[in-house]
């Protein structure tokens, strides 16, 4: 199986689009979506609405949660808690109802797919250090965990004793060894590449790939602007930081 694992859409349609059109170039036979469907961009309900039929597995995000009602906006910076209250008066109820039952954490063709952590998935840390990473490899049993949230790209490996980082473009996974993958952002890339971040795990090779796709981003930030959302979130998807 080839799996195509997308995070962090974050209602941005044009991301979402370009996204999937790589997505069925790829050949790739199933898709995963770990959350964080709405939030930050104009377009909440079309990305929900394009996702439901086509992902296979999906798990909340803290941005879902936001905009079901289901978390304190104090939590969140003032941008963030304005898109979300601006999304949570939009939200159609067939999004909602959609989007209610999805789980935080599950387990898919054998590996762990979380928003933020294994550990403890509806708390929304987040993986950023060798030490995160350490913890959270003892809180899983899977081989492979993936994982969204941070919105930067990048792959945690341990053999048990020792565990590496790596931002590179491809990684040939190796066996007798475990690995934490972030997958990216679709719609708010935060590593200084502001093109769409997915990624491909070629199962029989046992291979992965971050790959990245160009879109119309200033399309999607005029959407932002119209809609009357913060305009540092128009801003922020053309420096993808
Ligand atoms: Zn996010």
């Amino acid at each position: 199986m080839k799996l195509a694992i997308l995070s962090d859409v974050h209602g941005n349609l044009e991301a979402l689009e370009a996204v999937l059109a790589d997505v069925a170039a790829s050949g790739a036979d199933e898709i995963a979506c770990l959350g964080d469907f709405v939030g930050y961009g104009a377009s909440p309900n079309e990305c929900v609405a394009r996702l439901e039929p086509l992902v296979a597995v999906a798990v909340l995000g803290n941005h879902d949660v936001a905009a079901l009602g289901r978390l304190k906006l104090g939590r969140f910076h003032s941008d963030a808690a304005t898109t979300a209250r601006w999304t949570m008066e939009r939200l159609e109820p067939a999004r909602r109802a959609w989007l209610e039952p999805l789980p935080y954490s599950i387990s898919w063709h054998g590996h762990r797919v979380v928003h933020a952590t294994p550990s403890e998935p509806e708390e929304w840390h987040y993986v950023l250090s060798i030490e995160d990473a350490q913890y959270e490899f003892a809180a899983f049993g899977e081989r492979l965990g993936f994982i969204g949230h941070s919105h930067v790209p990048g792959v945690f490996e341990t053999d048990g004793a020792h565990t590496g980082y790596v931002r590179t473009r491809e990684v040939s996974l190796k066996p007798g060894r475990r690995y934490i993958v972030n997958v990216g952002s679709v719609g708010q890339p935060r590593d200084g590449d502001p093109r769409a971040a997915w990624l491909l795990y070629d199962e029989p090779a046992d291979r992965i790939e971050h790959r990245r796709v160009e879109y119309d981003i200033e399309s999607a930030a005029a959407r932002i602007r119209d809609a009357g959302l913060p305009a540092f979130l128009a801003e922020r998807i053309k420096w993808g930081e």
